[in-house]
């Protein structure tokens, strides 16, 4: 079973050889952090319901090498937290913790958009950039198991602040929070033209665009809204470029809710990625293509991986 935990809501299934959901069930996110961990472990076991399972955990943080151990969840006041211990110790089921970007990026590695590849690299466009890399057809972990954090990868130098403490990260120029950075920007010159549409619709909303607002605004054609995908399509493509550099994936997929976009997004990514590619035109190079199993890709592929992680030769 794959269980994946949400700053909303916490989802789990129990997925079988092929990547199907079985069953599946969700709750909201509790506030306090030991009702994640009540929640989460009775899930674990409503969704064994007796049998011999084994449970990949996904949450969004840094998760240590041998899987058990989440050292920072940004969203989750965990520090250091054993959270495989804690849960088996709970539940009597065996457990490994993944992070949800590496868990989604295997899924579609095994049974979306990257099926029959042994290269790919997965970009997850939400509020943040998530990513993961597949080579060889195994997800590269690191060191020290926090491999793949392609959304601090920095683009611009002194640019803007991130989160994490550093400027100029590809997160800062290529999620749903830039796009809306980018459209409010613009909503700021209405004067000077493409940005009046934008500009009316921050007035109505009180201050800042609603992400649904601007994707509306996108798939109308607005020429505002979409000066505002392309930049954010361009810090992407731009980035992939560098990625390809170094790990000469076959394909780019690209996850999360913006990817729905289809390619109003991924033809300046695709523009962008030409430019910033080493030798474009003289060397086979990766395709894009968008993500397929979206909402559930992080159950499915944490069930995925514990099934690996537990099973001989796995
Ligand atoms: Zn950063």
């Amino acid at each position: 079973m794959g269980i994946d935990i949400g700053g909303t809501k916490i989802a789990g299934a129990v997925v079988d050889t092929d990547g199907a959901i079985v069953r599946q069930v969700r709750v909201a996110t509790p506030a306090a952090i030991t009702g994640i961990q009540t929640v989460v472990a009775d899930m674990i076991a409503a969704l064994a319901d007796g049998e011999d399972a084994v449970a990949g955990v996904a949450a969004a943080g840094f998760v240590d090498r041998d899987r058990s151990t989440v050292y920072f969840a940004p969203n989750i006041d965990w520090r250091d937290e054993p959270l495989r211990d804690h849960l088996q110790h709970l539940t009597g089921v065996r457990v490994v913790v993944e992070n949800d970007a590496n868990a989604a990026g295997w899924a579609e590695y095994r049974f979306g958009a990257g099926e029959g590849l042994g290269d790919v690299v997965m970009l997850t466009i939400g509020t943040g950039v998530g990513g993961a890399i597949v080579i060889d057809g195994e997800l590269l972990r690191g060191g020290h198991g926090i491999a793949a954090e392609l959304g601090h990868l920095r683009l611009v130098p002194d640019g803007r602040i991130c989160g994490c403490g550093q400027r100029g990260c590809l997160e800062m120029y290529g999620s749903g929070r830039a796009l809306q950075h980018e459209a409010e920007e613009i909503a700021r010159d209405a004067a000077f033209g493409i940005g009046a549409e934008l500009h009316d619709t921050q007035q109505r909303a009180g201050g800042t665009i609603p992400g649904q607002e601007i994707s509306r605004l996108i798939v109308a054609g607005d020429p505002g809204a979409a000066e505002a995908m392309r930049r954010v399509a361009t810090a992407i493509g731009t980035a992939c470029g560098s990625l390809a550099a170094v790990l000469d994936p076959q394909r780019f997929i690209i996850g999360g809710g913006v990817s729905q976009l289809g390619d109003v997004l991924l033809a300046p990514m695709r523009e962008a990625f030409a430019a910033a590619m080493p030798a474009y035109e003289s060397r086979p190079v990766a395709d894009f293509a968008v993500a397929r199993l979206t909402n559930d890709a992080g159950v499915i592929g944490a069930a995925d991986l514990a099934r690996r992680a537990f099973t001989a030769g796995g």
